[in-house]
This record gives structure tokens, sequence and C-alpha cells, in this order.
């Protein structure tokens, strides 16, 4: 069965866009993926080439170099990138980033930054997780301390997606550590030239191969007073906490995206494949599993959906988003489980498509906040 993939939220330009993204991704990204996954990053030319073609920062204003779009308009760039497995170039964190600064930075960090982002030129990353602190992050130890001006950092980071590659990051650091959660600021940190700044281990993952996770170093890091977002001292988890509902969504709607491919490849592979003199898609438990999987999906377009309209109405609460992300992530790794399964051998074949997303969608559980944190939050709006 067909899955039905009108999104309620879509329009003739949003489909126009879905087009462009569907091409680069198709002929110019999934070409490089295996060089991609095996060097452990997709490179700066792609995510260029990328702002080339308008698909990055498109929820951004144009004023500020992006394409004047709303969440919708990324929505469709994350959804065609998950239903191919193509992992590599989070532009996911890109946004997120970008949305920090748009919604929290001053004036100046947005001329600054922003266009650069849209652009391709400047890959954003976020440094939150330290080696002792990932889900508590009032224990993060790296520290700013104002000086001559200047802020100092010192301290170390790691997980930290588009690591590599990143020449732009928002570190979360503390300002006042007598403080607590309220001496906590983020630090707009240019890493070209940058002395002090260091790129540990690009990490080697279970899944996820052609994204550039790293390890982070900060060695008396100077940057300027005005480097720090916003211009407050202080504000760092407020900040962080006012973007969870954008970022909890993304992870939903790219689970979501993934079982959509993943189902549609096995749909096709199930109907070729031949067992006892007939396909395996007309053995009624191979049927079965199928109208699971299509009912899971069906109903969880209709969710996710009403969440993409409310994030862009401005009325999606944390509880809600993070109810996206749990479910979403939670049916994704049940999902590529049993559509594994109905591939045979075949399926634990780095080769085929549903393979590698079995082994990506495993992180969609701990990252952007853990499933058991997800249950923090939801249960207590209860
Ligand atoms: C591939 C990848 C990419 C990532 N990208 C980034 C990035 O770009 N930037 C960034 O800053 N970080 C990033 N992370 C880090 C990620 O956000 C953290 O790993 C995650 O938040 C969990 O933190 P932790 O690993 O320290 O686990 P811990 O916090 O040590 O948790 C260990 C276990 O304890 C559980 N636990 C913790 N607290 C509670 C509680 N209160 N109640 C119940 N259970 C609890 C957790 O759910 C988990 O099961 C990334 C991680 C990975 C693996």
């Amino acid at each position: 069965m067909p899955l039905q993939l009108t999104r309620s939220w879509s329009t003739p330009e949003l489909e126009s866009l879905r087009a462009t993204a569907v091409r680069f991704l198709e002929t110019e990204m999934q070409p490089q993926d295996e060089a991609a996954r095996q060097r452990g990053n997709v490179g700066h030319a792609i995510w260029r080439r990328a702002g080339e073609l308008g698909l990055l920062c498109t929820d951004i204003p144009e004023d500020y170099g992006g394409g004047g779009g709303d969440f919708r308009h990324e929505a469709v760039i994350h959804e065609e990138m998950a239903r191919r497995a193509l992992t590599g170039m989070s532009n996911s964190v890109h946004s997120i980033v970008a949305h920090y600064l748009l919604n929290h930075g001053t004036e100046a960090q947005k001329r600054k930054y922003l266009p650069a982002m849209a652009r391709g030129e400047l890959v954003g990353a976020i440094a939150m997780t330290e080696p002792g602190a990932g889900s508590d992050l009032q224990g993060v130890r790296t520290r700013a301390e104002l000086r001559d001006g200047r802020y100092r950092i010192n301290g170390s980071k790691t997980f930290i997606t588009n690591g590599l590659l990143a020449g732009l990051i928002l570190v979360v650091c503390k300002t006042d550590p007598a403080q607590g959660a309220r001496g906590t600021s983020i630090l707009i940190v240019e890493t070209r030239d940058c002395a002090g700044f260091r790129v540990g281990r690009v990490l080697d993952k279970m899944g996820m191969k052609a994204q550039d996770t790293s390890e982070l170093f900060f060695d008396d890091v100077a940057v300027p007073q005005d480097a720090l977002l916003g211009g407050r001292e202080g504000q760092g988890f407020y900040q962080l906490m006012g973007d969870l509902p954008y970022e909890r969504l993304i992870i939903g709607l790219a689970a979501l995206a993934c079982m959509e491919g993943a189902y549609e490849a096995t749909l096709a592979y199930a109907r070729e494949r031949r067992a006892f003199g007939q396909a395996i898609a007309d053995m009624q438990n191979t049927r079965f599993k199928l109208a699971e999987v299509a009912t899971t999906l069906t109903v969880g377009r209709a969710f996710i959906d009403r969440c993409v309209e409310q994030l862009v109405a401005g009325t999606l609460d944390t509880a809600t988003a993070s109810m996206a992300k749990l479910w979403g992530s939670e049916a994704q790794g049940r999902v590529l489980d049993e559509l594994v399964q109905l591939h045979g051998g075949y399926g634990y074949m780095n080769e085929y498509m549903v393979t590698r997303m079995y082994a990506d969608a495993r992180v969609q559980r701990i990252y952007g906040g853990t499933s058991e944190i997800m249950k923090e939050v939801i249960s207590r709006a209860l």
C-alpha cells in the first residue's frame, strides 16, 4: 500500500522546494555518501553547494540572507534527507544554531553570521555536552572569564555534531560558576585561525558514519566581549530552553520521514524477493508487519503534521514537542528493527539503506535529550 504522503501543511511552492532538494540529494549528495562515510565527514564543498541552491537557513528572514520561509521549508529538506538515510550533513544542527542567533543574538551578531551560514560558508555547531555533563547541563564546567575586554574560554566538549567542519560554534559555558544555571552563558566562537581551539577525535560511531561528531578543546581561547550571545551574561539556560520545541520537532519529523523511506524501500524489496515459490510480500507475516508499520506511519503523520502547523503558528509547547521526539525516535527504533528483519541477511549489509537507517536510528533516542529526559519533561506538564 503506498503511504498517503500529502502533508496537511504543504503547498505547491513547498513541493517545488522539495523537488529542488530531491534533485540535489539524489544527484549530488547521494553519489558522495559512501566516500563521506569512509572519511567521517561530508566536506565543505557540499555545504556551499546546498547554500548556493537556497537549501540552507530557509526559515531565516531574507533580510539576514535566509530564504524568508518558515518551519515548513526546513521540514521539507529534513524529510528528504531522512528518507534517504543522508545523515552526514547535519543541516538540523546548522538550522538550530541559526535560530539561536536569530532569536537571541544582537542585531550585529545576526548580520555578521546568518548570511554566511545561509551560503554554507560557515557551518554551525552547538557545544553543550562535556565528558562530565550531558543530560544534566547544570554540570557544565567549561569556564569563560572576562579579562581586559575579552572572554577567555577553558574546557572541553564532546559528541559535537558538525564539530570538525564548523566555522561557528556556540559554546555553552559558565561565566559565573557560583550562580548555577543563572551563571551560564553562550559564547560565539569562530574557529578559523582561533588560537587555543582544537578539534580532537572525530568519533567512531555506531551509525551516522558520514557525520563529523567530534571532541573540542578550548585552551585559553580569547573571544571579544561582543561574542556573548545576546550581549547579556547569565542568559544561556533561558536561551537553550526557548528553542527546545524547534529542536525536538526536527528529530520527531526526521524519525517519521526515515520510517516512511524505509517502509517504501522494504515494500519494494519484499515484492521482489521470493522464497518457497512466492514473493516475501505475499506471506501473511510480511503483510501483517507491513500493515502494522503503515498504520504507525499514518497515525504518526497526523500527529507530526499537527506539530508542524503548531510550530509555524507559534503554539507548539515544549511538552508536545517532547512527545514528538519521544514517540518518533522510539517508533523509529521499533519499525527499523522490523524492516531489517523483512530484508533477511541483506538487512544486515551496509549497502542496504535500511541497514544504515537501523544503525543511524539508535542515537535518535539519545541526543537532543534522551527518551528518559523527554518523559521527565512530559510528566511535569501533566
Ligand atoms: C551522535 C551524537 C551527536 C550529538 N550531538 C551533540 C551536539 O551537537 N551538541 C551537544 O552539545 N551534544 C551532542 N550530543 C550529546 C547528547 O546530547 C548527549 O549524549 C545526551 O544528552 C545524553 O547525555 P550523556 O551522554 O552525558 O548521558 P547521561 O546524561 O550520562 O545519561 C546516561 C543515562 O542516564 C539517563 N538519565 C540521565 N538523567 C536522568 C534522569 N533525570 N532521569 C532518568 N534517567 C536519566 C539517561 O537517559 C541515559 O539513559 C550528541 C550525542 C551523540 C551520541
